[in-house]
């Protein structure tokens, strides 16, 4: 089979990849070695947030990604429990919210919609700690259920005559003059113009025999999912020190780090995380860290000390070294295109990393945070 792009990948990267190459009339054919998402985007939450960027490029990718999930949402209908519920940084201590009122003011000053609250907080979040200081509190972030979303496009592109084979992996990618051939398992093969790897955090299996490479590396996180019960969470619940994980980029093999982050499901389960560590590809799960995600969450949120645990999960976020997204050309003859290295983003960052990849291909043109993305800006 030929076509235009090959999408490999059918996590959240790969699903909103295929989405946009197909929007702009190209040819697409995706494929995945599991299921549906079987890798990172279904061992998550589903938060899609600005609230803990601290600015720039990521900033910027996120707001623009803001505006198109809500257009998915509207244009393809909303089934995938997308839910513009906002988010809440919790500050503790005085230090705590006088950083926490500087970061809102930067976010203000780059026009990002959000508010400092230092008195009335319970009117966003009634079960917040007694030694809460101070709230911000950012309205447009939201939240989705990342399988249904990834359901949800493949269910539509298939029914537009998209194929998507699933449970055959490639083992192989064989570029040639005028288009590369992908290679599965059982032998057959399938070609196109472009390639897209949305491989996440195994990216490089299929770069390494070609003497390719990005330096994107596993990071494991923690979630632990409680019942249902009566502890009203209304928006995504997080710690102020949480932003500083999130955009940690140290590399520090040896620690492991938590910091509280909650979300409420449509079920009404509540999704209790995170941690970040280092542990190759490993993705069993940890009481210890456990213990730690649930000591950090009920430090903030109390009243979840009532609900029990009914199940733990891990996932490897795709971590790249200066916590930007990896996402251009690889090869010489820019035909197999990477989108990897969200880290903890990659379901905010998602529409718009496939609008960044229909650009590079469909356009060709190269996109405005071209540099900053760009796979060789950690080869030069
Ligand atoms: C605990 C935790 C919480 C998180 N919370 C959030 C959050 O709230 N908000 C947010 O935005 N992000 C969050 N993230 C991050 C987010 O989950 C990831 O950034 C995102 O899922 C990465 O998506 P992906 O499509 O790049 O990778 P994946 O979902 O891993 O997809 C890669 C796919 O490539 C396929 N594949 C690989 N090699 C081959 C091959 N050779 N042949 C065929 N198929 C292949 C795999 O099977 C897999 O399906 C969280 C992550 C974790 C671990």
């Amino acid at each position: 089979m030929a076509v235009d792009c090959i999408v490999i990948g059918t996590g959240i990267i790969g699903s909103f990849t295929a989405l946009a190459l197909h929007e702009r009339g190209l040819s697409v054919a995706v494929a995945d070695r599991g299921g549906l998402a079987p890798g990172t985007s279904r061992s998550s939450d589903g938060n899609l947030l600005s609230s803990d960027k601290s600015g720039g490029v990521m900033l910027t990718l996120s707001e623009r990604s803001l505006v198109l999930w809500s257009d998915f949402a509207a244009r393809h209908g909303n089934h995938c429990e997308y839910d513009p519920k906002g988010s809440t940084v919790v500050a503790r201590g005085a230090d705590q919210a006088e950083a926490l009122a500087e970061h809102v003011a930067g976010h203000q000053t780059a026009g990002v919609t959000c508010e400092f609250v230092d008195a009335g907080w319970e009117r966003y979040e009634p079960h917040l700690g007694p030694d809460t200081s101070a709230i911000g509190h950012w309205p447009r972030d939201a939240q989705v259920q990342p399988m249904l979303a990834c359901y949800q496009i493949a269910r539509s592109l298939s029914e537009a005559n998209v194929p998507y084979r699933f449970y055959d992996e490639i083992t192989a990618l064989e570029p040639g003059a005028d288009a590369v051939t992908v290679r599965f398992a059982n032998g057959d093969t399938w070609s196109a113009g472009h390639v897209v790897l949305a491989t996440g955090v195994w990216s490089n299996e299929l770069l390494e025999p070609l003497g390719l490479s990005v330096p994107v590396r596993p990071r494991k996180g923690h979630i632990c999912v409680l019942e249902r019960g009566d502890v009203e969470v209304n928006s995504k619940i997080a710690d102020f020190g949480y932003n500083a994980t999130a955009e940690d980029t140290s590399g520090d093999d040896a620690a492991v780090q938590t910091a509280a982050i909650i979300e409420s499901t449509r079920s009404g389960t509540i999704l209790c995380g995170s941690s970040r560590e280092f542990a190759g590809f490993d993705r069993s799960v940890s009481t210890d860290t456990l213990r730690r995600v649930m000591a950090d969450c009920i430090g903030i949120v109390p009243d979840l000390a009532r609900l029990r645990v009914l199940r733990a999960y891990a996932g490897l976020r795709p971590f790249s070294p200066d916590g930007l997204p990896i996402i251009g050309p690889v090869d010489p003859d820019g035909r197999i295109v990477v989108a990897t290295g969200h880290e903890g983003a990659g379901h905010g960052l998602a529409p718009v990393t496939g609008e960044l990849v229909a650009d590079l291909i469909a356009a060709s043109v190269t996109h405005p945070y071209d540099g900053a993305l760009h796979p060789e800006r950690f080869t030069v």
